[in-house]
């Protein structure tokens, strides 16, 4: 007999360790500030459209394919508003048994705001973190800050945690989250559900089932209530109250209404499903090459055409040209230029370093001899392992 209710609590536990570390690890993050986007460690700059792009489509088609395959099971066992909602619903309770077996009844309410009032503050932190370096955070939150536009996010999203999980909780779910009703159009007939079947009338009317839900629903209506979160809990009721009978439980999971139950059961695979893994793996595939051919250092060299050349009192030809560099690598970085296929050029560039993060624009010239008679001329100029082909101008006869 499986225990559901102990793996998700396990689960619950294992997400709330990862919602803790991602934005302190910089594992997912979106740095408002420095116009960051974290992912996997990497440092990707907003104007890199080519990972972001690959990015956003890969963790999309990755909720659309968790949900073709298992149905409202992130909602159970992976979102943080129903882990919250469910762990502030237990801390109640808790507190109050605890108090009404000592007498102290009135005081749990009272117990239970003041440590919901901490855990919001903590929680709003945790999640003000994903858009704004922790560090950073940590000042406001130590300088009690309220009139930066950081401080008023932190104060609203610690006011709003608290509301949230006091008041709202699972109504969320069904007020609010577009999830649900997403999952109305992706789910389809193999797609995973919990559903009761009773063929031979086994139900003994114990109502244990609609006890247990923490949505507050009765299983037994329809396996499409929009409410229900594939939790489980029912089935663990079901099947421990018909244990005590010598009896199988009523509630499952099962691939589709009329699928098999899913325990010693694959999920019938159609074209549908074929083409979601194919899409979630070719984005996959896109981003681990658009991560693995990155430059860390950006350059970005243009001529300066509003003077097409200069002559110089030393009688060289002169073509000026600006630069944009970007270190978005996590190591300190110098960028020397030089220009190749050139005769005689000269270079007025000195070398630029660049911390970690660090961004830099200039202009340098690049100058020829006398005597040149090409009124265009290709060659290369090379900055930081790029090579930027670039043309250079000079009067069609000599100088
Ligand atoms: S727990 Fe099982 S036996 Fe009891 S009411 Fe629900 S379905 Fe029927
Ligand atoms: S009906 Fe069962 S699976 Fe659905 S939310 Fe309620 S307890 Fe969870």
């Amino acid at each position: 007999m499986a225990n559901w209710h102990r793996l998700r609590k396990r689960v619950h536990l294992l997400c709330f360790a990862i919602f803790l570390a991602l934005p302190f690890l910089n594992v997912v993050r979106f740095d408002i500030p420095r116009e960051r986007f974290y992912f996997a460690g990497q440092e990707l700059w907003i104007g890199e459209f080519v990972v972001v792009f690959f990015t956003l489509m890969f963790l999309l088609f990755l909720v659309i394919a968790f949900s073709v395959f298992y149905g409202r099971v992130y909602c159970g066992y992976l979102c943080p508003q129903m882990i919250f909602s469910e762990a502030s619903v237990a801390l109640e309770s808790r507190l109050r048994k605890f108090c009404m077996r000592r007498g102290y009844g009135p005081a749990a309410r009272a117990a239970f705001y003041v440590i919901l009032a901490a855990a919001s503050v903590f929680l709003a932190f945790v999640f003000i973190a994903y858009f704004v370096p922790p560090r950073d955070l940590i000042h406001r939150l130590l300088s009690l800050d309220v009139r930066t536009a950081g401080g008023i996010a932190g104060a609203t999203v610690t006011v709003l945690t608290f509301l949230d999980f006091s008041l709202v909780r699972q109504r969320f779910c069904t007020a609010a989250c577009p999830y649900g009703y997403l999952q109305g159009m992706l789910g389809d007939r193999h797609t995973l559900l919990v559903h009761y079947r009773d063929p031979e009338h086994a139900c003994i009317e114990c109502k244990k089932c609609v006890r247990v839900c923490p949505m507050g629903i009765d299983i037994r209506q329809s396996p499409f209530q929009i409410e229900c979160i594939h939790c489980a809990e029912c089935i663990d009721a079901c099947d421990e109250i018909l244990a005590r009978l010598k009896k199988p439980g009523l509630i499952h999971y099962v691939w589709g209404e009329h699928g098999p139950v899913a325990a010693g059961h694959r999920q019938p695979w159609d074209a549908k499903r074929v083409i979601v893994l194919l899409v979630l793996l070719f984005y996959a595939g896109g981003l681990t090459f658009a991560l693995a051919t990155r430059h860390p250092l950006l350059v970005r060299i243009s001529p300066d055409r509003e003077k097409l050349y200069r002559i110089g009192a030393d009688g060289r030809i002169y073509n000026r040209f600006r630069y944009s560099l970007a270190n978005r690598g996590s190591s300190p970085a110098a960028v020397a230029f030089s220009a190749r296929d050139l005769p005689g050029a000269q270079i007025s560039a000195p070398a630029v370093s660049l911390a970690s993060g660090q961004s830099a624009r200039g202009e340098f010239d690049i100058s020829i001899p006398p005597g040149h008679t090409a009124l265009v001329t290709h060659f290369t100029i090379d900055a930081g392992g790029e090579s930027v082909p670039m043309t250079f101008l000079a009067p069609s006869e000599k100088p």
